[in-house]
């Protein structure tokens, strides 16, 4: 297979750990396989994490591992000046008003506490669907109308056409959030096709965002996103079998590299880490581990 671009996007909100690096290297071992470009895309639409020193990491971690790319902004002025979400606003803003207009969304003024008090799984069920709040009042946001959603069919990079059922975790997703910005699944849809992106690889645990993009796509008949590939690839686990999480200071790349470590070292952390028999030391012997 074949495909234009693939991407990195990390979320500048706390400093990048091994599990983002172990997914970069994935991404770069399957652009190099298929012969996708490489673009560099930072979400920063997410103003209560967003910090300038995040984005700072993200290129200074790239730039110490040695992980190229081909398209995307080399330095926070440049990503600021050309590649923030902030100037793609009115296409995001455009999407909503079709989505209004489609009435895809119903309006929610939920709380997280009261979400969890309604159902005791802590999932949002969709109970303000027949309240039918004004999608224009202040402090609510805008979720998807999922309850007649059927399987989703997604292109898989090693599967084929696989079908999902929205699991109930992902169902109702907002896409605007209370404060009246669109939300990281509408804008990640829209992101990729502004980009032109047809390879999209990410972690396992990614793949309701997926299906919560697909249905986007779907409502807004976005064809270039539904016909897009995608790879949900396995976790880096910390110890214990542990999710690996930003907070986890140990784990990240610069808290590693202000310890001493080189890319090398780095290397041999992650090959531990999968349980590879040989020693990882570069980007070549683990593309020779996780290859084809
Ligand atoms: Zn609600």
């Amino acid at each position: 297979m074949d495909f234009k671009l693939t991407r990195f996007a990390p979320t500048p909100s706390g400093f990048l750990h091994l599990g983002n690096l172990y997914s970069f290297l994935i991404t770069k071992i399957l652009a190099e396989n298929t012969g996708a470009k490489i673009l560099l895309r930072i979400d920063d639409l997410d103003r209560d994490r967003y910090r300038t020193e995040y984005v700072q990491d993200i290129f200074d971690t790239l730039d110490f591992m040695e992980i190229g790319y081909d398209h995307g902004p080399k330095t926070v002025e440049e990503f600021k000046k050309e590649w923030s979400q902030i100037h793609r606003m009115s296409i995001y803003l455009e999407a909503l008003e079709k989505i209004r207009e489609r009435k895809l969304v119903f309006a929610c003024d939920c709380t997280r506490k009261k979400i969890q008090q309604m159902d005791s799984s802590g999932y949002y069920l969709g109970h303000c669907q027949v309240r039918n709040i004004p999608l224009e009042r202040n402090e609510t946001c805008w979720r998807m109308d999922t309850f007649d959603t059927d399987f989703i069919k997604v292109k898989t990079y090693s599967e084929g056409v696989k079908s999902y059922v929205l699991p109930e975790d992902s169902a109702f997703f907002i896409v605007r959030k209370k404060d009246k910005l669109p939300a990281y699944q509408l804008t990640s849809v829209l992101d990729d096709i502004h980009y032109s992106v047809d390879l999209i690889v990410r972690g396992n645990d990614l793949l309701g965002s997926t299906l919560d993009q697909q249905i986007v796509a779907k409502g807004l008949d976005l064809v270039s996103f539904q016909e897009a590939t995608f790879h949900h690839h396995t976790l880096l686990k910390g110890p214990k079998n542990k999710k690996l999480s930003k907070s986890e200071g140990a784990t990240s790349i610069q808290f590693l590299r202000k310890e001493g470590k080189k890319p090398a070292d780095i290397y041999r952390i992650l090959g531990e880490m999968i349980g590879a028999k040989e020693t990882i030391q570069d980007f070549d012997s683990f593309k020779a581990i996780l290859g084809a």
